[in-house]
């Protein structure tokens, strides 16, 4: 009727799900949430997937968090807002007193907006007093930034979406977007399809777009850098590379000649077991292709070697100028949401905002001035070291926000472990996640569609989210939450809306000066650099690399061995990732009963072969385990998967595939080692 249809509300929102950052209208009435409608995103277009379009269960969920809870013995009790923030006082003022503000650690949200990530690090460095701050880029991305930052000078994707469906050549590597990326894998099958763009994946899977491929090879587990070494070889002894650019854009070009010579095709097949043949044939499309963009997530960040391998990549774009172009350059494929803008806007220990160190003076004397107090001079604790500081005794409180550390870090029982023996642990979310189950004190946040804000997506681009929804019962938006918490401990914050949070980060942060709500209004957005005048940047790098010089660098980088070795006992190598329908360990995407009923188990794949050995078919029950734990898991026979190669799903609850995963990490940025998972699988009893 007429007047249904006048309470019907259409609010500009962005998926809250993956950083390919569709954006759309949310329809709602009341607390209905009708449908949702693509309009005019200008990364989608008119397209969503099955998670944006449909997975919002989670916002009305049944057990949303809607009041602060207290430990009272072995459960919990509902408290006011005042009576939380009471404890949160006492509590922190008291260990603060005994142990000083480097015992207290903050973990902000890759899911949650941009200012409510700068708030999180300016609680931490400017009221609280420590640099102590993480968010959990630091379990796959930051291996990424690092290769990036490290050749290039700025971690991001060097172009935009729409730039990869002009390349000549697409080169997925460790990476699995038709069901990571969907609204990404699309444009690329497109192209791909209809356009004669080539198609190279290297994955130890045969995912969807590696079936689509026009090359794909499977090289052994970690030793991605290896064969980008190798190509790189090969490429330069036969002259293929770009002498010009080379000389032109590009720094320490005989270092990097001379790192390279180990890297023979006879070692580089020895080491990966992808045959000479197929190396040549990749180097010489490579070198030809008309532009060549590579896309790399989780496969080549989550191992020990994880930002050499970035760098390599890097360093072999540089050696066939692919970059400075629309249609080349490097794809760090970011994960959630606001996982670029969660490290964009300083929730790192050793960065502010704009990726501005804490140890230079000059740029701590500028925050300190804006922000009005002193400030701590030394780098703080990453996400793992915070781990391990709580059990050598030295970390003592912890605020976590947005994040389901129990699940998602590695190792799950030493994490467990160690938030145990917290002093006083606070976690922030929209439902009871694992980790909540060793806190002190719960604090019930507002989704994505009941704020204000803005989200940075894997392509820079900085875009709005409007408020639909009113906050379900006394949950409140993170930034409102962070502001109660600062003011209790003396920050005298004044904040009114996030439009104000982002303007202060603009001017204290020169890659988003340019950033104003006035500027995102609608479906405008920026891609950062956004310089003062509003310009942005949707091709990274047009007239310089970001170094002094204006060059970038070649980085040598050396292979090592995988952490977590195959042995006789645990003789199978077990690789993980998401699902098309879940996110993560699908805390929100299975409070979508729809959603939930497509994949309701844990399943591991299992090779034919493999199968055949094991004497096993699909349905049947193994126990995967690990010098870490265990996992009880149903096994699905696929030739996705090779040989001794096993793949688990991680959007599992019940069956955490970090039961099973190790505290070894990438040696620079310490993101743990995912997929360095050595396991035994045993055949379980036919029930
Ligand atoms: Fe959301 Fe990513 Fe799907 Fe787009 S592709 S609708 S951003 S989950």
């Amino acid at each position: 009727s007429e007047m249904r249809h006048e309470r019907v509300k259409r609010t500009k929102t962005v998926c809250t799900y993956c950083a390919v950052g569709c954006s759309f209208e949310v329809w709602t009435r009341d607390r209905h949430i009708l449908k949702i409608e693509p309009t005019h995103g200008p990364a989608n277009g008119i397209s969503t997937c099955v998670k944006g379009k449909f997975a919002w269960g989670h916002v009305n969920a049944e057990d949303r968090l809607v009041h602060p809870l207290l430990r009272d013995g072995d459960h919990f009790r509902e408290i006011t807002w005042d009576e939380a923030l009471d404890v949160i006082e006492k509590k922190f003022k008291q260990v603060m007193r005994d142990h000083g503000p480097d015992a207290l650690a903050f973990i902000s949200s890759s899911k949650t907006s941009n200012e409510e990530s700068y708030l999180m690090q300016k609680l931490a460095r400017a009221v609280i007093g420590t640099n102590n701050v993480d968010n959990c880029a630091r379990y796959c991305q930051n291996p990424a930034t690092m290769g990036l930052q490290r050749t290039v000078g700025y971690g991001g994707d060097s172009g935009s979406i729409s730039d990869i469906e002009t390349a000549g050549l697409v080169f997925i590597v460790g990476a699995n977007p038709a069901e990571n990326h969907p609204v990404l894998a699309t444009r690329i099958k497109r192209s791909h399809k209809f356009r004669g763009q080539r198609l190279i994946v290297a994955d130890i899977r045969k995912h969807e777009m590696a079936e689509r491929a026009d090359i794909f090879f499977r090289p052994n587990p970690s030793t991605d850098s290896v064969w980008m070494n190798g190509v790189a070889k090969y490429i330069l002894d036969h002259k293929l590379h770009k002498p010009e650019f080379i000389t032109k854009w590009v720094n320490h070009f005989d270092e990097f000649a001379k790192s390279l010579e180990p890297y023979t095709l006879e070692y580089t097949e020895k080491i990966t077991g992808v045959p000479q043949a197929t190396l040549i044939t990749v180097a010489n499309e490579v070198a030809a292709a008309d532009g060549v963009c590579i896309l790399f997530a989780m496969g080549v960040t989550q191992h020990c070697g994880g930002s050499d391998t970035a760098t390599a990549l890097s360093n072999l774009l540089l050696l066939t100028g692919n970059y400075m172009r629309p249609g080349a350059g490097a794809y760090p494929l970011r994960g959630h949401n606001n996982v670029q803008g969660a490290s964009d806007f300083g929730s790192m220990p050793n960065v502010y905002s704009g990726y501005q160190k804490v140890e230079d003076e000059a740029v701590r004397a500028k925050f300190e001035a804006g922000w009005g107090v002193t400030l701590p001079t030394s780098t703080g604790k990453d996400n793992h070291q915070m781990i391990d500081a709580i059990l050598d005794g030295s970390l003592k409180a912890m605020y976590i926000k947005g994040e389901d550390t129990v699940t998602s870090d590695s190792n799950a029982g030493y994490v467990a472990k160690a938030l145990a023996q917290l002093e006083f642990f606070v976690v922030q979310d929209i439902n009871f996640s694992e980790t909540c189950r060793y806190a002190d004190l719960v604090l019930p946040a507002a989704t994505s569609l009941e704020k204000d804000g803005t989200f940075t997506s894997t392509e820079r681009r900085i875009q709005r989210i409007y408020k639909a929804l009113e906050p379900l019962g006394e949950s409140k938006p993170d930034w409102e939450i962070i502001q109660l918490i600062a003011n209790r401990m003396g920050g005298n914050w004044k904040y009114t809306h996030p439009s104000e949070i982002m303007a202060e980060a603009a001017s204290l942060t020169p890659l988003i000066a340019g950033v104003s709500y006035e500027r995102l209004e609608g479906f405008n957005s920026l891609q950062w650099p956004v310089h003062a005048d509003g310009t942005d940047t949707p091709l990274l790098f047009t007239d310089k690399f970001n170094f002094p010089d204006g060059k970038a660098r070649f980085f040598p980088v050396t292979w090592i061995e995988p952490s977590e070795e195959i042995s006789s006992t645990y003789d199978l190598h077990l690789n993980n990732g998401r699902l098309l329908e879940h996110f993560e360990q699908g805390s929100m995407t299975r409070r979508t009963a729809g959603i939930h009923e497509i994949t309701p188990n844990s399943f591991v794949e299992v090779s034919p072969e493999l199968a055949e050995e094991r004497g096993i078919t699909s349905g049947r029950h193994v126990q995967l385990a690990s010098p870490y734990g265990r996992v009880r898991v149903q096994v699905l026979v696929s030739d996705r998967v090779q040989g001794k190669q096993l793949y688990m799903s991680l959007n599992s609850v019940d069956q955490p595939v970090n039961n099973l995963t190790s505290s070894h990490t990438d040696r620079q940025t310490h993101t743990p080692a995912f997929k360095e998972t050595a396991v035994s699988m045993t055949v379980l009893p036919e029930q």
